[in-house]
């Protein structure tokens, strides 16, 4: 007789979403949390960045609304009232994920877990065993071993959340969707803001189209950004990188490092589990399985796209397995965003796999710039990009660069999802005015039959 039927570690996305979505088909479940439920995803990562974006972007549109006939006159962006916002929202979303745990009868306790064996966890002082586990420990910020990154003024994405005033000169190292954010953020707030990325483009998992694109509008926005840079020691008031094989200083008063995240397995007692990682993460299949019986791991802690939503649905399909409804994770359908402004977002292959695996493709294109909703909001640049296959034109990839880019992806997920081909996103009636338009006119324009250019 085991004490628990499901333990999950950790309560963030990968954790509580899966305890609830088990409670809901029966199962028994104790959701174990060191530290606050929702986890980075609601304490210090996808809500609190876009809760200070939005409070910054805000700011950034009372500087560019005489066009519209609207002025306003010494607006001012107080740091410490939009982290009050942020923490606002944040407590509020905390209080629900509680309220949702509560209402399913799922079990919470608060502490660390760590194996003692194969199927017994020991949180704190008390020791239970469980039939099986899901493990969704998350993720912690990576770091650099270059001279002087142990600095004061050298800080992680958890920082940037609650600085006390806004750097003037910030660098960033890392041009990631973690690092392009916070660029937004203190741009927008009015810090001189440079990017230092080692590939040859910012977000470099993105289709190309997009990642430049972005780049571009970021430069318009005077964020500097060097790519193909790598730092090589960040001192009091500079940071020294090799720019093209030279040496090159760039100043700062704080420096931001957003170099990726790694796995959460330290201290878990793995060993003690007979539980296979390495330093990408724990090893699972794509049943979210480890190779222990019963026990499956998910989102960030896993080797698989460091994404909320990602981390949600492994967990979801591990809680399958558990109930004995064999299912696996899919991962051809995952959209990645980009929350500047504009916002970035992908779904599918973009057009460099296409080309590597060899897939005969077609391209449509549709820019914002003639399109009548982005017209009326001012927006110049941005565009729809599908990448579609050749013969049957199914949807391989959709890419767009746009205001609500976040939203309008929804569409796109959904085709790729449901295999439809081009002319099924053309027989859709598209509202208007709309920017989801352009999701139609791209998909005309790889028929070489765009409308309205
Ligand atoms: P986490 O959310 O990290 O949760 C893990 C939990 O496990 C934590 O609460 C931790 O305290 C707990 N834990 C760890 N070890 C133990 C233990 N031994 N015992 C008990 N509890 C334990 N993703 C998006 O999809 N969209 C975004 O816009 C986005 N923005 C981001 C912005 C930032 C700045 C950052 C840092 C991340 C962002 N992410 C975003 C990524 C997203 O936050 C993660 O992919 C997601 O939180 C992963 O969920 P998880 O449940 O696997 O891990």
């Amino acid at each position: 007789m085991v004490d628990k039927e499901l333990v999950i570690i950790g309560g963030g996305p990968g954790g509580y979403v899966p305890a609830i979505k088990a409670a809901q088909m029966g199962i028994n479940v104790t959701l174990i949390e060191k530290d606050e439920l929702g986890g980075t995803c609601l304490n210090r990562g996808c809500i609190p960045t876009k809760a200070l974006l939005k409070a910054a972007l805000l700011y950034e549109e009372t500087k560019t609304m005489s066009s519209f006939g609207v002025t306003v006159e010494g607006s001012k962006f107080h740091l410490a009232e939009a982290i009050k916002w942020k923490e606002r929202v944040v407590k509020r979303l905390s209080g629900g994920v509680r309220a949702l745990l509560n209402k399913n009868n799922v079990e919470v306790i608060k502490g660390k877990a760590v194996f003692k064996g194969s199927n017994t966890l020991i949180v704190g002082e008390k020791e239970m065993t469980f039939k099986n586990a899901i493990i969704a420990s998350g993720s912690v910020a990576a770091t650099l071993p270059i001279p002087g990154i142990q600095a004061e003024h050298v800080i992680y994405s958890d920082d940037a959340l609650n600085l006390s005033k806004i750097p003037e000169r910030l660098v960033i190292i890392g041009g990631g969707v973690i690092g392009v954010e916070f660029a937004s953020i203190f741009n927008a707030a009015g810090s001189q803001v440079t990017i230092i990325e080692m590939m040859p483009e910012i977000l470099p998992v993105m289709d190309k189209d997009l990642s430049k694109g972005l780049k571009t509008v970021l430069k318009k926005k005077k964020i500097d950004i060097f790519t193909n840079s790598r730092v090589t020691e960040v001192k009091k008031d500079v940071v020294v990188m090799e720019h093209n094989g030279e040496k090159q200083e760039i100043k700062c008063d704080t420096v931001l490092v957003a170099v990726g995240r790694k796995p959460n397995i330290e201290d878990l007692g793995l060993e003690n589990a007979g539980i296979e990682f390495d330093k990408k993460g724990i090893k699972v299949n794509e049943y979210m399985e480890t190779n222990v019986a019963g026990i499956y791991a998910v989102g960030d802690v896993v080797p698989t796209p460091q994404l909320a939503h990602v981390a949600s649905e492994e967990g979801i399909v591990a809680v399958y397995n558990i109930a004995g409804e064999r299912r696996k994770m899919k991962y051809n359908a995952v959209p990645y965003c980009v929350y500047t402004n504009p916002e970035a977002a992908s779904v599918g292959m973009t057009e460099e796999e296409a080309r590597e695996k060899g897939i005969s493709y077609k391209i449509g294109m549709f820019p914002l710039m003639v399109n009548g909703k982005a017209m009326v909001e001012g927006v110049r640049d941005g565009f729809v990009k599908i990448i579609a296959g050749k013969e049957y034109e199914e949807v391989l990839g959709v890419h767009i660069m746009a205001p609500h880019a976040s939203e309008m992806i929804h569409q796109a997920c959904t085709a790729l999802t449901l295999e439809a081909t081009l002319d099924e996103l053309i027989e859709t009636i598209y509202p208007h005015p709309t920017m989801g338009e352009a999701i139609l006119e791209a998909a005309l324009s790889a028929k070489g039959k765009a409308i309205h250019i």
